[in-house]
Parts: C-alpha cells; sequence; structure tokens
C-alpha cells in the first residue's frame, strides 16, 4: 500500500508538471503570436507632484488581452517574453505606442511627460540607443518629455555599461529614472556617475510605511540620500492617506499609486488629468491651502 501510496504521489506530480508544461507551451506560442494579432495595449499611472498635488507626468504600462485568459500580468509574461527572444520587439512596440500618445497629447494641449520601463534584454543590445533614435525620428516625440525607467538591478549588474548608455540617453535628451529602488544592491558610487534623475522607491518600503519602522526608515534615508545626490525621488504603491503624509513630511517630491490612480487606458487617463487639474483651478486651491487643508 505503501508502494501505490508512492506511485500515487509520483503520477500526481507527473501529471501536474505535464499540465504546467502544457500550459507554458501554450502561454508561449499565444505570446509570439500577441503582438500581430494587436493583443497588447498600454495603460498609464499618474505621478503625482506632492507639493502641487499635480500630474507632472505618467508611467507607460503594458497590458496583454489574452483572448481566453483575459488580461495576463507583465509580471508573468515579460520574463517569459524576455527568455523567448520577443521583449525586443515587444518593447519596441511599447516605446513607440508611449511616442505617439505623447504626440497625440501634445496636440489636444496635454502636457505631461510619458516613462517607459526598459528591461533588462533591450539594455543589453548594443543597437539600443540607434533604435531609440529611431523610433523618436519616426514618431515626432519631444524626447525631454519622456523618462527611461530602468531597475536598480539592471543598472547594478550591468554598472560600467550603464555609465556609458545613460550618458547617450542623456545627451539625446531622455529623463532617466531608477526604478524598484531599495531591492537590488546598489552602490553609491555608481549612482553617483549614473545622469539620472528620478529613483523610485520600491513598493516594498512604501507598503508598510505607517506600521514598520524599518521600512519608514529605509524609505526616509532613500529620500534623504537622493536629494543629497541632487535627484528627485518618488514613492511607488502609495495606497493611504498615512503613506502620503508620512512621505510629504519627509519632503518625498512625486508619488504614484492606487491613491491618486490606478494604471488606466489613454483615453480615462486624459480625462483623469484634465478633470483633475479643472478641479484643482476652480477650487482655487493654491499648492499652499492644499498643504493646509491636508
Ligand atoms: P514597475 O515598473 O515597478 O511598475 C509598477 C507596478 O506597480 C505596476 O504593476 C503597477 O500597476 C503597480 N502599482 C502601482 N501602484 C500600485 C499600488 O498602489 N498598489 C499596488 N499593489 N500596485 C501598484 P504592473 O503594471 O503589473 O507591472 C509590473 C511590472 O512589469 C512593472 O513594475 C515593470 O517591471 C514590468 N512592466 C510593465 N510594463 C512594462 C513594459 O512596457 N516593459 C517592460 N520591460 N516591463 C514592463
Ligand atoms: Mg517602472
Ligand atoms: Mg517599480
Ligand atoms: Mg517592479
Amino acid at each position: 500500500a505503501a508502494q501505490d501510496k508512492g506511485r500515487n504521489t509520483y503520477q500526481f506530480y507527473a501529471q501536474s508538471m505535464n499540465v504546467a508544461l502544457a500550459e507554458r507551451l501554450s502561454l508561449e506560442s499565444d505570446l509570439r503570436k500577441a503582438l500581430e494579432r494587436d493583443e497588447f495595449l498600454l495603460y498609464y499611472q499618474p505621478q503625482v507632484d506632492i507639493r502641487r498635488w499635480d500630474v507632472v507626468g505618467v508611467e507607460a504600462l503594458i497590458r496583454w488581452r489574452h483572448p481566453e485568459r483575459g488580461m495576463v500580468s507583465p509580471a508573468s509574461f515579460i520574463p517569459l517574453a524576455e527568455e523567448l527572444g520577443l521583449i525586443s520587439a515587444i518593447g519596441d512596440w511599447v516605446l513607440r505606442t508611449a511616442c505617439r500618445q505623447q504626440v497625440a497629447w501634445r496636440a489636444t494641449g496635454l502636457d505631461v511627460s510619458i516613462a517607459v520601463n526598459l528591461s533588462a534584454v533591450q539594455f543589453q543590445q548594443p543597437s539600443l540607443t540607434a533604435h531609440i533614435a529611431e523610433v523618436l525620428q519616426e514618431t515626432g516625440a519631444d524626447p525631454h518629455k519622456l523618462e527611461l525607467e530602468l531597475t536598480e538591478s539592471t543598472a547594478m549588474q550591468h554598472a560600467e555599461n550603464a555609465v556609458t548608455i545613460f550618458h547617450q540617453l542623456k545627451a539625446m535628451g531622455f529623463r532617466l529614472s531608477i526604478d524598484d529602488f531599495g531591492t537590488g544592491y546598489s552602490s553609491l558610487a555608481y549612482l553617483k556617475r549614473f545622469p539620472i534623475d528620478t529613483v523610485k522607491i520600491d513598493r516594498a518600503f512604501v507598503k508598510d510605511l505607517a506600521s514598520e519602522s524599518e521600512h519608514a526608515a529605509i524609505a526616509i534615508a532613500i529620500i534623504a540620500m537622493a536629494h543629497g545626490l541632487k535627484l528627485r525621488v518618488l514613492a511607488e504603491g502609495v495606497e493611504t492617506q498615512a503613506q502620503l503624509d508620512i512621505l510629504r513630511e519627509h519632503r518625498c517630491d512625486t508619488i504614484q499609486g492606487y491613491f491618486f490612480s490606478q494604471p488606466l487606458p489613454a483615453e480615462l487617463i486624459e480625462q483623469l488629468i484634465v478633470n483633475h487639474r479643472r478641479r484643482q483651478r476652480s477650487s482655487g486651491s493654491s499648492p499652499d491651502s492644499f498643504l493646509l487643508a491636508s
């Protein structure tokens, strides 16, 4: 009986492994077709200046609308796309779409910068900057209103390379930010050599800001360090007033998170920004009166 049990367990594992493998293979084959089937879209999430309470930018976040599975999270398909060698084509689509959106918004008088995530694989491609220049030229987008995000771990893993590429991108007019800061292993010496504009504090340290003093200590230290290096600081994943209050008290510059808005499709974000600005103006709330009221 013990043997039977062992065999059943084995079969159970073998079976679930087959299911997982089949699942993965079908996802892979769907991902290969997703671009030509036009299944990707970009959502945008506002980045809000804490002092003026104005939307100063948006981050472009890719979504995959799978015909059967519904929305697939980028956290699951971006790593797969990197493995399959599809990330360049997808990253190209993202940049192009964000550039077109910026041009379209500019035409309607909406002035916001758009942040685009670069993957580690894209970052290692020698043709990256030439390629980005091509997209700029084709779309007519303004690089001064585009921000490129690279995670701290990618930047530090390829630190020497990052210094060179960052300088090239900076010379092209882009703004640069380090994403998910605090989760990687940073050398402050490198951070100082990167011509970056913004450090984005990872959500992990913002999540427990109001309850866990160690996380609060890290977030506060990152703000102080960034300001010491004359960099702007953005806090990711801000969901509550309590988090916002602590960040404001410690002079964090910008926030992004559900507290202000979830990522939304372009049309909705456009409405949200226009309405927010109209409300801010009509309530006559100067930055100071907002600060007093809050
Ligand atoms: P990220 O660049 O750090 O983006 C922030 C993530 O936090 C987004 O998840 C966003 O929806 C989520 N988020 C924002 N505010 C809150 C909040 O208040 N609470 C919580 N719980 N979550 C919040 P998303 O859109 O699922 O993207 C996950 C990751 O996938 C991104 O992390 C980024 O690393 C990657 N990614 C997304 N779009 C792209 C892309 O176009 N290209 C590349 N290479 N990577 C992308
Ligand atoms: Mg990002
Ligand atoms: Mg992040
Ligand atoms: Mg992330």
